[in-house]
């Protein structure tokens, strides 16, 4: 393919799961000879990577692209912005007129053809046609998400993500094996599994696909593969209803596999559930979790509350802070509930209006934090492993950063080490020490 000198700025918002399609249109870009920078004065190109999951993060994708192009206007140079991702995929043909100031949109599902697209803007005519290669995913730092399926069938009243990303779409496994391959070849030392709904990875595939068809094959498939190297596997996004027996199962004895789980159960009430067209009751889910804790000892459990779902009342508010509380969890978070344009929930009768809404989201926030900050003091005095994942500037200068194995990156906060000697993906042994927050103090025993 010809070579290009052009540099380009990435800029993604939103979930781990657009860090992957960066990571996807990097590596593709890089392959046709582009470069990278992280300083808008000598990029040739920005690349936006857009979330819509709310109309605050539209927002923000919107007011970031913005503000770069003001940067370009005030400037001398002029730099494109190509903006990707769920923005583009959510509003299509609305965009070019409201937003004359970027150069091209592409949708998720057009994202491999990011090639072309820049090679168009730039005005870079090749003699070989752009076509997409297979290129090696690396990532920078000891922990990679990797997408095992896209879309989602759900259809949960209050999302918009199935209208965004599409039907629900597994990955193949020997795709995902690939990938496995190379990221723990370049260093890796945990695999972050996503999806919008990892429980029913393999459910969409025909009679003819052989190797593994369920997540639990997958899991038992991804451990072979990163062995004999130490690599944690962790997975998130369970719905409640992907927790088969065996999964469970394969968590538990499946030694590279965290008993770390992410199910976001939203609400405990069934009629609230109903409304969300969820499925569950509190009864059910209280039994899900107690199960989970007695055939997983330790296991560390992650979940979302959606405040103020239409026509939620204070008796089921209640309730679910109550339920939170006989739960447990070790991380909840909560979001208020937004009328996102296009999905039923926007319209339902109810709607509870903003005072009521923060109030609602404050004390579930409050109650979470109390919990959270509990789970994570309980692990003051244990003894763990924890990766590094790198330096951090204090006012007393540079502090090194990890995570232990129930901490999930990016998410659940981290671990501050003693050490002043160790590298990103290093495997420490650590006391934990204190505590504050979320945030563990560690002392390093051995690494
Ligand atoms: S499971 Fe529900 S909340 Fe999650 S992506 Fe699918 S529709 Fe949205």
């Amino acid at each position: 393919m010809e070579s290009s000198t052009s540099s380009i700025l990435y800029i993604t918002l939103g979930c781990a799961k657009n860090e992957v399609d960066t990571d996807r249109m990097r590596s593709l870009l890089s392959a046709a000879g582009y470069g990278e920078t992280d300083d808008t004065a000598e990029a040739d190109l920005v690349i936006v990577n857009t979330c819509s999951f709310l109309a605050s993060a539209t927002s923000e994708s919107i007011e970031t692209t913005l503000a770069l192009a003001e940067e370009v206007h005030d400037g001398v140079r002029s730099v494109p912005i190509v903006m990707c991702g769920c923005v583009p995929s959510r509003y299509g043909a609305d965009l070019p007129p409201e937003l004359p100031e970027v150069a091209a949109f592409v949708r998720t599902d057009e994202e491999d053809g990011i090639v072309g697209v820049v090679d168009g803007v730039l005005g870079i005519a090749r003699t070989v046609p752009a076509h997409i290669p297979a290129v090696k995913r690396t990532v920078e730092g000891a922990v990679a998400y990797i997408k095992i399926s896209d879309g989602c069938d759900r259809f949960c009243s209050f999302c918009a993500i199935p209208y965004i990303r599409g039907r629900y779409r597994s990955r193949s496994a020997a795709s995902i094996l690939s990938e496995v391959h190379d990221l723990v070849a370049g260093g890796v030392r945990e695999l972050v599994l996503i999806g919008q709904d990892t429980g029913i990875w393999g459910n969409d595939f025909d009679e003819t696909v052989e190797g593994p068809r369920t997540l639990a094959q997958l899991l038992e498939a991804v451990a072979a593969a990163v062995r004999p190297q130490k690599v944690w596997i962790r997975v998130l996004y369970l719905q409640p209803e992907g927790m088969t027996d065996e999964l469970v199962a394969a968590i538990r004895d499946t030694p590279e596999v965290l008993p770390y789980i992410d199910i976001p159960v939203q609400h405990c009430s069934g009629r609230v559930l109903r409304a969300m067209n969820r499925t569950g009751s509190e009864p059910e889910l209280e039994e899900l979790f107690a199960r989970l804790r007695t055939e997983i000892p330790g296991m560390v459990i992650r979940t979302t509350y959606l405040v103020a779902f239409p026509g939620e009342t204070d008796e089921e508010f209640e309730s679910m802070l109550s339920f939170m509380d006989r739960v447990g969890f070790d991380y909840t978070s909560v979001f208020a509930f937004s009328p996102e344009d296009g999905t039923r929930a926007a319209k339902m009768d109810g709607q509870i209006d903003d005072d009521e809404k923060l109030e609602r989201t404050q004390a579930a926030v409050d109650l979470a934090e109390a919990l959270g900050f509990a789970a994570t003091a309980a692990h003051v005095g244990e003894v763990a492993e924890v990766i590094v994942d790198g330096i951090e500037q204090t006012e007393d200068g540079p502090e090194l950063i990890g995570h232990a194995w129930f901490q999930a990156p990016d998410s659940d906060g981290a671990v501050h080490l003693d050490a002043s000697e160790a590298s990103v993906g290093d495997i420490l042994t650590v006391e934990f020490t204190d505590s504050f927050c979320y945030e563990l103090i560690g002392h390093v025993v051995e690494g």
